[in-house]
């Protein structure tokens, strides 16, 4: 899988987000309720140019004016004075929105890019919020099948029931958190253990978790999730590690019978990884087949692939032609282009 990350400092500076954030200080008398419900008072914070301080609940920040250049923002520093900010469209400025606001001009901005399924990944305790934020994208105008699409993972609890979180590495150092609560769970380097065989067995765990969505849509107590973690499987280490394919059954069953030695795929960054001497486990359903890689042979499309490995060996019960149909079928043209990869494997 190819991916690439990006800080809140990065989107939010993003013409999208500053465009976004426009819009909604337009509507602003519709959205307040929903950004606050309990004063109505939005709170957009805009640091003081000269020392970067900004009043928490932007009690005196005002919005001075609005119009097609953008806004134009007063706020009062306890060092500096009077200052005044202007975020426009095109240069931006650098905007820190309280979370509920914030995730409505981002979850906005993401509706607004219908090439793009986004899915906001958020923790359980988010779900109650996601109910303000609702209410502001209607209020926002956002048509209904533009809504963000949301799954919210299980939290870890402490012994009273709190998320188990970051503030209580402050309030109580790294030592505690209460019973139950193990040193890495809130400081990863606290793990005892490498760092294979904490990726392993977070893995395994999550793996676990979604092997069934009661176990999924639920949270767990610290002393919970150490019990699930302490029955892991002891050889989790020891294992072959080995990538996992999922594949059609058709290719499944031919690479199970031995019959098919080769497996094409596109030449994605993630799978240039795959050397000689990789183990790939090809999944199917529930069934599991692993292989030894031997050699990657790298193309430039699936006609020259072909000019130079045996379509036997790709798909026995298939011709050539019959392939290269069926292989354009579900690569279209583009990611051909990047390349195509011919993988022989060998049965373990
Ligand atoms: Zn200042």
């Amino acid at each position: 899988m190819e991916y690439s990350t990006e800080t809140y400092t990065d989107q939010q500076a993003g013409p999208a987000f500053c465009a976004e954030f426009l819009r909604t200080l337009e509507v602003l008398d519709d959205l307040k309720w929903w950004l606050n419900p309990s004063t109505g008072v939005v709170h957009t914070r805009l640091p003081c140019p000269e020392c970067g301080w900004a009043e928490k609940r932007a009690e005196r920040t005002r919005l001075v004016r609005l119009d097609d250049d953008g806004a134009l923002f007063s706020a009062v520093c306890h060092d500096h004075g009077d200052y005044e900010l202007c975020i426009d469209p095109v240069d931006g400025g650098y905007l820190d929105l309280a979370t509920l606001y914030r995730n409505v001009v981002k979850e906005r901005s993401f509706a607004r890019d219908t090439a793009t399924l986004h899915v906001m990944l958020k923790g359980g305790d988010w779900a109650f919020g996601c109910q303000l934020v609702d209410g502001a994208l209607a209020a926002l105008g956002t048509p209904a099948g533009s809504m963000p699409v949301r799954i919210f993972t299980p939290q870890v609890l402490s012994d009273t029931g709190g998320k188990l979180s970051k503030s209580l590495i402050r309030a109580t150092g790294t030592a505690g958190g209460g019973p139950g609560v193990e040193p890495w769970m809130l400081v990863t380097t606290d793990w005892p253990g490498t760092t294979d065989q904490y990726v392993d067995a977070l893995l395994w765990l999550v793996g676990l978790l979604l092997s069934d969505p009661k176990h999924f849509f639920r949270s767990f107590t610290a002393t919970e999730l150490g019990r699930l973690m302490a029955s892991r499987p002891a050889n989790l280490a020891t294992a072959t590690r080995a990538r996992d394919m999922p594949i059609y059954k058709r290719y499944y069953d031919l690479i199970a019978n031995g019959t098919k030695t080769i497996e094409v795929r596109v030449a994605y960054t993630s799978m240039l990884r795959i050397k000689p001497g990789s183990q790939i486990r090809f999944t199917c359903r529930d069934e599991a087949t692993i292989t030894r890689v031997k050699r990657v042979a790298r193309y430039s499309s699936f006609e020259e692939m072909f000019d130079h490995e045996s379509a036997e060996a790709i798909n026995p019960t298939a011709g050539r032609a019959e392939q290269l149909r069926a292989i354009r079928d579900i690569f279209p043209p583009e990611k051909e282009a990047l390349g195509v990869l011919a993988i022989e494997i060998e049965k373990v």
